[in-house]
């Protein structure tokens, strides 16, 4: 005997229904079978709806007809598809269904109300009539059906809506029943019948519980859940696309993973087949062959594994205390003894010695009773002042990690709780302890996709995450994106899961979470209409649940360079190519570094000289070992590097100028190299780096021009009045070559720490004697290096060494973590 249950996705329409009618031919040449069903998807919500309209004294009319209008639906596309389907009948049967139920809702309208026993009654509806759809099709395949009338054959203990099966009682019934052994059984899920014979529910998703109790009765050798997923996931699935299938659990896991909310099975659903030790088969109804997830008793996957995160949502935390509480195991006994003869669920309960207060979460729509019941019990107390009003904090939710012997792995703990730390989401209460394989936290119910996205992605994702947004797409930033696309293959092979979410220029802002594809982006970066503002991306991080976000300037903005501090303590990391926030003034290069120290992010800027050299980095990890830096001497700038270089060489200075222009090694307007007052912003870098407290204006500029040439108002004209120049410049090219010398755009800290940018003469011993064609060379004199400077050379410019330096500081963003 095989019990197959199959839930509504399963059964949502015509064709579902027929698929899983070929799934049940399909297992009955093996074995007998027994069939479980729900309600097609969506309509014991809508029964739900109506109900909640009807006693709000709301027309309900078009969702009675939408309701019906499902089934009728189902019924009239069987039909076309399924021979000597016996639609007619079935017709007549849902009308007058429909009739009865219309009735019904007139009462409750009258009434403005629903007892529990009607509710019951009507939300289970839907379960009835699939088994009698069910059965027309398997009839019309010629197989003998045997219904079990569940009100009849189950026997449900409890309330109406929420009632737990006698399995003694029930198996003795249903084997009664005698059954004969080439029927195929169909029951409805969901239902049983007190004892009084009144129909009663099994709570919501009830059907697997209703399957378990059938393969209980009959003792099954197997029992099989068929529903929308391929088994079950270490998370929700739709709420975490990267969670993660698991092959098999224990019996244990899978209860502690249903209690604490995994609604693909309902709580009470495992109990039943680990008594007898009925393996117990999740499956996907549109995937029949797929493998699903197997619950036994022995688990083949590693223990040590976590089994899952879930949780649970809508909860309240009643908070009790007060001077009464100095007693506080008889009151905790009375509360819990009340609320559990009112049949309450307590999903989680922490008490604190310290205070003598007692903290337990409930449904929220069980407050009021919660509340009325204790005020009951506690009168007394209440008015004596042993116990101060109760506290409820609502709208909470739990989320918990289950693992098997989780007391006895820590780290499971730590990462937990600083997962849900760097997501800045503030915790309730904790509590792990009552179980042996569960840890759970109470969190606010607005925090609760965040939790579980960012606590998954920490247990049970290996990969490092990096996500990008990125302002600026010029040179540089268009470059990186290619790199980065150009070592996708090399990125997943280190396990470097690098999403760009976000892409922006001044005006407008491409963003998507999942990452945005970078073969591409350009055409999507066209059709976006969303405009730029820095909110918009410091908001993304309060809505999703980002793990290592990284915001990259590659702009020359000096107002974005301003909203540094911003990002870094609303949790990016920051790396930039732009060297502005590292030369404005120097209560805001402090300011930046403090905050990054506070908020623990990184900020990095290894671009700001020397382009892709690795300059800071290394000067960094020198000062770190204890050296000190005597002087420095440079060159900074890849344009005056071939300038000078050229010069040398007999060309003119506005020829050279022009040249370097041409091959894209100056800035648009090359007066800003020419001035030096970028050589003069990456020495203060430099310098402030080392730890001398200067501004740029303490640095002395030799300007190749004079200052005339500024007034100039276009660029063409300055071009052709700096000829005026290249007599100047030969004569003084050829005075020191005749001493064996050349001229050099050199930058210099000097051993007091002065520093200046200026043209100077130097000979072969020097190691900026053969630096030209765009070359950069950066000499440093150091307590460990003398009298051989350490000295960094290559090229100092352009968008490919650029972006590359950016992309090796955006890695520098990873920390280094290890396995679960
Ligand atoms: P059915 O109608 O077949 O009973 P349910 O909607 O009740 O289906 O349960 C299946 C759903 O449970 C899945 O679609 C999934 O969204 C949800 N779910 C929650 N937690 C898990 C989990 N850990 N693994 C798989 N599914 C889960
Ligand atoms: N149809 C019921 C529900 O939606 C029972 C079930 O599907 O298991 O809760
Ligand atoms: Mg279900």
């Amino acid at each position: 005997m095989r019990i197959l249950k199959f839930g509504g996705t399963s059964l949502a329409n015509a064709e579902r229904f027929l698929h899983v009618a070929n799934i049940i031919e399909n297992k009955i040449k093996y074995e007998q079978i027994g069939i479980v069903l729900s309600a097609p998807a969506t309509v014991t919500n809508c029964l739900i709806k109506i109900i909640e309209k009807t006693i709000k004294q709301e027309n309900i009319e078009s969702y009675v007809h939408e309701t019906k209008h499902i089934f009728l639906k189902i019924l009239k596309e069987i039909n076309l598809l399924q021979n000597k389907f016996p639609y007619k009948k079935l017709k007549i049967i849902i009308d007058e269904e429909f009739i009865k139920l219309k009735k019904i809702f007139y009462g409750i309208h009258l009434l403005s109300q629903c007892p529990d026993n009607i509710y019951a009654n009507i939300i289970c509806r839907g379960e009835i009539l699939s088994v009698i759809i069910m059965k027309g099709i398997l009839e019309s395949r010629n197989y003998k059906i045997t219904i079990i009338d569940p009100v009849k054959n189950l026997l449900g203990i409890g309330n109406y809506m929420e009632s737990e099966i006698d399995i003694i009682e029930s198996s003795k019934r249903i084997n009664a029943m005698n059954i004969p052994n080439d029927h195929i059984i169909l029951m409805s899920g969901f239902i049983a019948g007190n004892k009084k014979g009144e129909l009663v529910v099994l709570g919501r998703n009830g059907s697997d519980y209703s399957a378990s109790i059938l393969s209980s009765c009959l003792n099954a050798n197997y029992c099989e859940i068929w529903t929308d997923v391929d088994g079950i996931y270490t998370c929700d699935p739709k709420k975490v696309p990267d969670a993660k299938l698991l092959t098999s659990l224990t019996y244990q896991e899978a209860i502690e993973l249903s209690y604490f909310g995994a609604k693909v099975l309902h709580p009470r659903t495992i109990s039943p087949i680990a008594k007898l030790k009925i393996p117990c088969l999740i499956k996907n109804t549109s995937k029949p062959s797929a493998m699903g997830t197997l619950i036994c008793a022995e688990n083949k996957e590693k223990k040590e594994n976590i089994k899952g995160i879930t949780y649970l949502n809508n909860i309240s935390m009643f908070h009790i205390v007060g001077p009464g509480m100095e007693n506080a195991s008889e009151i905790t006994a009375r509360i819990f003894s009340v609320i559990s003869y009112n049949k309450i669920w307590v999903m989680l309960t922490t008490q604190s010695s310290a205070e003598n207060s007692i903290n337990f979460c409930i449904p929220q729509k069980n407050i009021m009773r919660v509340e009325s019941i204790l005020k009951n019990e506690f009168h007394l107390e209440l008015k004596n002042g042993l116990l101060n009003s109760f506290n409820i904090i609502k709208n909470l939710s739990i989320v918990s990690i289950i693992s098997s012997d989780i007391q006895n792995k820590p780290h499971i703990s730590a990462y937990f709780l600083s997962a849900l730390a760097n997501a800045k989401i503030n915790i309730v209460a904790i509590a792990q302890g009552s179980s042996k394989n569960s840890i759970s936290v109470v969190i606010s119910n607005s925090h609760l996709t965040n939790a579980i996205k960012t606590t998954h992605q920490v247990l049970f994702n290996k990969n490092q995450i990096i996500e990008i947004f990125l302002i600026g797409i010029g040179g540089i930033g268009n470059t990186l994106l290619q790199q980065i696309y150009h070592q996708k293959n090399w990125l997943k092979e280190k396990k470097i899961d690098l999403k760009i979410c976000g892409i922006a220029n001044s005006k407008k802002l491409l963003i998507n979470m999942q990452g945005i594809p970078l073969e591409n982006w350009k055409k999507y970066f066209e059709n976006t209409k969303n405009s730029f503002t820095v909110k918009k991306i410091i908001n993304i991080i309060k809505e999703y649940p980002l793990i290592n976000p990284v915001l990259i300037d590659c702009t020359a903005d000096e107002h974005l360079s301003y909203q540094y501090t911003n990002f870094l303590s609303n949790g990016f990391h920051v790396v930039t190519s732009n060297k502005k926030a590292n030369t404005t003034d120097l209560s805001y290069y402090k300011k930046i570094r403090n905050i990054a120290v506070k908020f623990k992010k990184k900020f990095l800027y290894d671009t700001n000289v020397g382009a892709g050299l690795p300059v800071i980095d290394n000067l960094q990890n020198l000062l770190n070992s204890g050296d000190t830096l005597i002087h420095f001497r440079g060159i900074l700038s890849g344009s005056l590097s071939f300038i000078f270089g050229q010069l040398e060489e007999g060309i003119p200075l506005s020829q050279a100028t022009q040249n370097a222009k041409e091959i894209g090694f100056t800035e648009p307007d090359p007066r800003d190299d020419l001035s030096g007052i970028d050589v003069a912003r990456k020495l203060l870098i430099l310098a402030r780096e080392v730890g001398y407290e200067i501004e740029l204006k303490d640095i002395k500029i030799e300007n190749l021009l004079p200052d005339t040439f500024q007034d100039i108002p276009n660029v063409k004209n300055f071009m052709e009045k700096l000829k005026e120049l290249d007599p100047l410049f030969s004569v003084r090219v050829r005075q020191e070559k005749n001493k064996g010398k050349v001229l050099r755009f050199v930058g210099i800290i000097d051993p007091i720490g002065q520093c200046q940018v200026k043209i100077e003469a130097v000979d072969k011993e020097d190691p900026l004697y053969t630096i030209k064609n765009g070359e950069n060379a950066l000499a440093f004199y150091s307590k460990y290096y003398q009298p051989i400077p350490l000295v960094l050379r290559g090229y100092g410019a352009g968008n490919n060494v650029t972006a590359a330096g950016v992309f090796s500081d955006i890695l520098r963003t990873l920390p280094c973590k290890s396995g679960v």
